[in-house]
């Protein structure tokens, strides 16, 4: 079956066909700049690349036009729109109502309105790109894959914040978590890399991107993760705070005179490395600026070493022990310099990272000296496959 999966945000659209029966990417591409001028599309189809500027007004245009370039004559990786067997959706925020990606219907769809208030940035483009697929190409089977899903399965204890009880009835204020098809996806390679059954593992996954979170999986179930009601908590991110004494928050909102969606701005991003270094949200331009003498540069980076070194230890905690260490994304995937930092000091849960192997960039490997118990894993995430394996599976 060919599998279309498409990512919506607000003004962008990441789209990749992906052929499931040997699990290969027949064409993706971007479309940015959606219902803002200079609207185009980007489409690769292996190392080729067509670029299509055209004004684009709405997701409905943009997804037509996706759909335009998978048939064409010459750029196209399809005969007829009838080849594409379903389509998966990545889908930000499910509350609660979903623990786990689901073929859309009508009742799906009214759930997912409910779930806007929880996520109104995220989840109308989201909503948005079913519709037009629902329009585009009707008969075609959908589903919806969460953010929030893989993190369903956290004790309550783990998710309850320290407020009145009242508010998690009343306004469903409480820990979600994000990134989980990440977090989901890297813990079945981990175990089947360890060469363990997933039921037996306890593993920690690292996803250090520009948004960053960690996960505590368990038998691959997640028992806690570090983003929260928002993506704003946890660890200080490429531009957002992370983890603040939440009386901060009114501090500088009196000081500097911000409204409550100001401040939310400000948190989400203006902080961060990008606030402490004062450079850039990007951590190679940080880790640029570090190597040739900028304090507050290499503050951020000793800032972002330190948040996950001690989500790793409380992690540890919650699973009882690890068996295993995972990076992944950007950052993660890509930084031997941010992994020795963070990893340094971790013997004491029989964490070894060899330096030769820690060399790796962008692939799959184990880094950890020969004879350690607690395997360290860069593995680089495959949320479409994920999404486009689920959506095989329901459809
Ligand atoms: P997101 O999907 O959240 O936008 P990514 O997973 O693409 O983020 O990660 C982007 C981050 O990864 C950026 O901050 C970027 O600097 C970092 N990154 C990518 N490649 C490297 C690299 N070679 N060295 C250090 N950081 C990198």
């Amino acid at each position: 079956m060919k599998v279309l999966v498409l990512n919506c945000g607000s003004s962008s659209l990441k789209y990749q066909l992906m052929d499931m029966e040997d699990k290969t990417v027949l064409a993706k591409g971007l479309v940015e700049r959606i219902g803002i001028t200079g609207s185009r599309l980007t489409h690769r189809r292996g190392e080729e690349t067509k670029v299509v500027a055209q004004e684009l007004s709405s997701h409905r245009e943009a997804i037509a036009l996706v759909l335009e370039t998978l048939v064409d004559a010459q750029y196209g990786v399809i005969s007829g729109l009838g080849e594409i067997g379903a389509v998966g959706h990545r889908v930000v925020h499910g509350g609660e109502k979903f623990a786990a990606s689901v073929l859309i219907d009508a009742e799906v769809m009214a759930a997912l309105a409910e779930c806007v208030e929880l996520a109104p940035l995220h989840n109308p483009p989201n909503i948005m790109g079913i519709e037009a697929c629902q329009k585009l190409i009707p008969g075609v089977p959908q589903v919806a894959v969460f953010d929030t899903a893989f993190h369903q399965t956290m004790p309550p204890y783990a998710y309850i914040y320290g407020l009145p009880y009242e508010l998690y009835e009343k306004y469903k204020i409480r820990k979600y978590g994000f990134h989980g098809t990440s977090h989901k996806y890297v813990s079945i390679r981990a175990a089947e890399i360890l060469g363990r059954p997933l039921s037996e593992t306890r593993l920690i996954t690292c996803h250090l991107g520009n948004g960053a979170s960690i996960a505590a999986v368990k038998g691959g179930k997640s028992l806690e993760t570090s983003m929260g009601f928002t993506p704003l908590e946890g660890l200080m991110m490429g531009t957002r705070s992370g983890d603040l004494d939440p009386a901060i928050v009114s501090f500088i909102m009196e000081k500097e005179k911000l409204s409550a969606e100001e401040a939310n701005d400000f948190l989400n991003k203006k902080c961060g490395v990008l606030g402490v270094s004062g450079v850039s949200s990007d951590f190679r331009d940080i880790e640029e600026a570090a190597a040739a003498g900028n304090f507050r540069a290499q503050l951020a980076l000793d800032i972002f070493a330190y948040d996950v070194k001690k989500y790793i230890g409380a992690y540890a905690a919650v699973l009882d022990g690890v068996d295993g260490i995972v990076f992944t994304a950007g950052l993660g995937e890509n930084s031997p310099e941010m992994r020795e930092s963070i990893t340094a000091g971790l013997g004491y849960l029989d964490v070894q990272v060899d330096p030769e192997k820690n060399k790796v960039r962008g692939r799959e490997a184990d880094i950890s000296r020969d004879g350690a118990r607690c395997r360290v894993l860069v593995i680089p995430t495959n949320e479409e496959l994920m999404i486009a394996q689920d959506t095989v599976e329901i459809v």
